[in-house]
């Protein structure tokens, strides 16, 4: 038992979900809840980003589960002072999104991450997609300069050191420095008078831009994985692009669901096909049908499994390789007296013979009925002084058939 759920509602997953199940949470709640795409979201986003800290940890998920949010912000992680911090959101988003380990990140324009929803015939055929994108270019017409060359002057606001001081009054004569980032100039210390500055950006170096990309979905590329557009991100000037990472999001098929490169299915048969045999059409995700038969004499149960290699999903990059096809049965029993008494006889004939209960030495003479398990249900029953006795010597363990309440 966990001691509260909170960072577990947060991300939308039960308290015993997988790695894998929150991860697949974080993704979807922190691309829904970025900055860029939710401005007014801000809190939320920063909440399922501790979240997700927290509990894609395993120490960290563990200390939660035994002290809850209380025991994180006192820091049972140890390390000593200063533990129970969190990473920024922005940090724990570029980790797990990150466009693949590069260095000196302060020194690149930003990435950009977009989910793209992709079927499961996509990943098992491949297929292109085009994603029309909004980002940041620098200006074209004036290249990033924000005017004509030579245009830029010394920023009087701050003479152009890029900070401003401000005096703040705290009474009492006492007098507080307050330095910022100065407006005018947005830090740069030089900037473009307003008469030479440049139409296309209005001054501002950069302007927002369309761009098409082409996603290429290759065969056998799984939910959640990603497709980086090296540079294609965010431009500022004097900085090295980011990149756009595009994250496919797999919806849910109607009837396959994928386990790593098997596709399971289940397949719903009558009680006379489980028995007498059967031949059943399947259409694959690139539309052939196979015909799945049993061969004479075998009989499937319910529960059973069986396979079709083969037939699963193909293997990112050796497509000629797949996975299995898995088939789960279930049966369905005909309806109760589905056969007058007198035919059940004859039926009863062609199966295999009854087991013959030993009748012990002595038995009550009542018959016993058996009734629907949910009439059974005792606890939620007053009950008349019912008692067990046990007998604590006993070699067999108290009771034989009960009814079982759960
Ligand atoms: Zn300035
Ligand atoms: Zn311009």
């Amino acid at each position: 038992m966990v001691k509260e759920t909170g960072f577990y509602d947060m991300l939308g997953v039960q308290p015993n979900a997988t790695a894998d199940e929150l991860k697949k949470a974080y993704r979807k709640l922190a691309l829904k809840y970025h900055p860029d795409k939710n401005p007014t979201e801000g809190e939320r986003f920063k909440q399922i980003s501790q979240a997700y800290e927290v509990l894609s940890d395993s120490q960290k998920r563990e200390v939660y589960d035994r002290g809850g949010e209380k025991a994180i912000k006192e820091g049972g992680s140890g390390g000593g002072g200063g533990g129970g911090d969190f990473a920024s959101p922005m940090d724990i988003f570029d980790m797990f999104f990150g466009g693949g380990g590069r260095m000196h990140r302060e020194r690149r324009g930003k990435n950009v991450v977009h989910q793209l929803v992709v079927s499961l015939e996509d990943l098992y055929n491949g297929a292109t997609r085009k994603l029309i994108v909004q980002k940041n270019a620098i200006c074209d017409k004036c290249e990033g300069r924000g005017g004509r060359k030579g245009a830029a002057e010394v920023c009087v606001s701050c003479h152009g050191t890029g900070m401003q001081v401000r005096l703040h009054q705290l009474g009492l004569g006492m007098v507080q420095q307050v330095s910022s980032v100065c407006h005018s100039c947005q830090g740069q210390g030089r900037r473009v008078s307003h008469k030479d500055r440049c139409k296309a950006c209005g001054g501002r170096k950069i302007v927002r831009q369309k761009k098409v990309l082409e996603v290429h979905i290759d065969k056998g590329m799984k939910d959640g994985q990603k497709v980086v557009f090296h540079g294609e991100g965010d431009q500022e000037p004097g900085l090295e692009p980011g990149d756009i990472i595009i994250v496919l999001d797999q919806k849910e098929h109607s009837r396959f669901t994928r386990q790593g490169q098997d596709l399971a299915m289940t397949m719903e048969l009558q009680l006379v096909e489980s028995l007498c045999g059967f031949q059943k059409p399947v259409e694959t995700l690139d539309n052939r049908t196979l015909l799945i038969t049993s061969n004479p004499g075998d009989l499937i149960k319910p529960g059973d499994k069986k396979c079709v290699l083969n037939e699963g999903m193909p293997l990112h990059r050796r497509p000629f390789e797949k996975g299995r096809l898995i088939i789960h049965f279930s049966v369905v029993f005909p309806q109760a007296n589905f056969l007058p008494q007198g035919k059940l006889k004859e039926l009863e004939a062609y199966l295999p013979g009854k087991v013959e209960a030993e009748p012990p030495e002595s038995m009550d003479d009542d018959l016993y009925i058996y009734a629907d398990l949910e009439d059974c249900d005792f606890e939620n029953r007053k009950r008349p002084s019912r008692h067990y006795y046990v007998e604590e010597d006993d070699y067999a363990s108290a009771g034989g058939v009960q009814c079982q309440t759960s």
